[in-house]
């Protein structure tokens, strides 16, 4: 029987399952024995673990943090990594999240795409390729985990505890599938002195500083200079108020992901910029200025730089002031081809003077295939075959997937390139359509795999 004629059969199936693991609020919860992230992922393990039983696959739960269903003989294992736990589920909803509604041809709920439709859809590329009666030389695993949005340590254990997987891919990005994901550098800059009063802007460290309210004793700059400095800004909005012996700037940027700055203005970086115009002379705000800055491009530490799949980016997303010292954060995301001795050679004498500090807290790896590794190319192919889509390229991005978690594999769907599923939003959606798609490109892909 062809591929698609069996999905056909069987989509009524999928629909009904992929329910009942939407069913389960699998957002994170506070550890119980037993549980490391709560009841709701661990419920949801249980049941995709019953669908997996139920279709006759070799099942195990790893102590909570997640599991497996596996077919085949082999010393290798093709792994197809998915995720059970969900983001919370917000505000503005048009049906329950917990129940799959299905409307025409789109199915609703949290989860349906993230990744609980990525399960779904792998434990069915499982079945088909279990039925195609072909010799399987490898194992073929698809792993559940449960901590994918709050951290990957589901993924932390299974590396612990089990055997690696040998290659294979994540359904927990887009198609046409994600070749090289950035290294993280992430530091932090420390104001020495600094007549600054206060500072305070932005949330969280991966997002550019939207908002940023800054307090700077009057004598210290020229008002109608910081004025016409701050509105030369791509900043969206401005205020600048006195208070007595002080000047308030309150800045309005424009908010956007660490890994593409340039697509937001830094409240920050921008305030700071126009202090200095305005004639502000204090050792932070030069700090900042030469190490930072507006650009977005690492200069100032010495790490502009670029290889050919994509250059490299630098983020201040929160500034706070404790007890007279200003602190910010700096999220970096670095070019797939550099390593970790390279660049804490480069900024080595950039980071202290004497007029501020930064400190080195973390380096993360790249993610790095290349585009014609067999690998890459297998699963390239599986998505051409079914898709017919030769335009859209392969991606190298600034983000982290999943895959980073276990080596060996890549992001591989399931979004499809110009569709927005609404993951992590209200009102998160998936067609019918692209479900039978996903389980015909991922049992192709396998098929490729098995292969190699
Ligand atoms: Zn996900």
């Amino acid at each position: 029987m062809e591929i698609k004629e069996r999905i056909e059969q069987l989509t009524e199936d999928m629909i009904k399952d992929l329910g009942d693991l939407v069913k389960h609020p699998s957002k994170r919860g506070d550890a119980l024995p037993g549980k490391p992230f709560g009841e709701g992922p661990a419920a949801a393990l249980a049941e995709a673990l019953r669908i997996a039983d139920g279709m006759g696959f070799k099942t195990k739960n790893l102590d909570n943090y997640c599991g497996y269903a596996e077919i085949g003989e082999g010393k290798d294992i093709i792994g197809l990594v998915a995720h059970l736990d969900v983001v919370p589920e917000g505000d503005g909803w048009d049906t329950d999240p917990y129940t799959l509604t299905r409307k025409g041809d789109v199915l609703y709920g949290r989860g349906v795409s993230d990744d609980k439709g990525g399960s779904i859809a792998s434990l069915y590329t499982l079945k088909l390729i279990q039925e195609m009666n072909i010799p399987l030389n490898k194992r073929i695993r698809v792993l559940l985990g449960c901590n994918e949005e709050t951290g990957s340590k589901c993924m932390a254990h299974y590396n612990e505890v089990e055997e690696p997987i040998t290659i294979g891919f994540t359904p927990d990005g887009s198609f046409p599938g994600i070749y090289g994901e950035k290294g993280m550098m992430n530091m932090s800059c420390f104001s020495k002195n600094t007549k600054i009063l206060s500072m305070e802007g932005g949330f969280v460290s991966n997002a550019v500083c939207h908002h940023c309210m800054t307090k700077v004793p009057a004598n210290a700059v020229d008002e109608a200079k910081l004025n016409d400095a701050l509105a030369k800004t791509p900043l969206a909005g401005f205020t600048i108020t006195r208070e007595g012996d002080a000047l308030v700037i309150d800045a309005q940027g424009v908010s956007a992901h660490a890994s593409t700055p340039l697509l937001g203005v830094n409240a920050a970086s921008f305030t700071m910029q126009a202090l200095a115009e305005a004639g502000m002379e204090d050792d932070f705000v030069d700090y900042y200025n030469e190490h930072i800055g507006t650009t977005c491009d690492g200069a100032g530490y010495n790490l502009k730089l670029q290889d050919d799949y994509g250059e490299l980016t630098l983020n201040n997303g929160i500034v706070r002031m404790t007890d007279g010292a200003i602190e910010c954060t700096i999220d970096i995301r670095v070019p797939v081809t550099y390593n970790e001795e390279q660049l804490r050679e480069l900024v080595a004498d950039r980071l202290e003077d004497e007029k501020g500090k930064t400190v080195i807290n973390a380096i993360g790896k790249p993610l790095f295939f290349p585009k014609d590794s067999p690998m890459v190319k297998a699963l390239q192919d599986a998505y051409v075959k079914v898709t017919g889509d030769t335009e859209s390229p392969i991606l190298v991005i600034g983000g982290g997937t999943y895959a980073k978690s276990i080596p060996g594999i890549i992001a591989f769907g399931c979004e499809f390139p110009g569709v927005d599923n609404h993951i992590h939003d209200a009102n998160e959606r998936l067609e019918i359509r692209e479900l039978k798609l996903q389980v015909e490109i991922y049992t192709e892909a396998v098929k490729n795999l098995l292969a190699l």
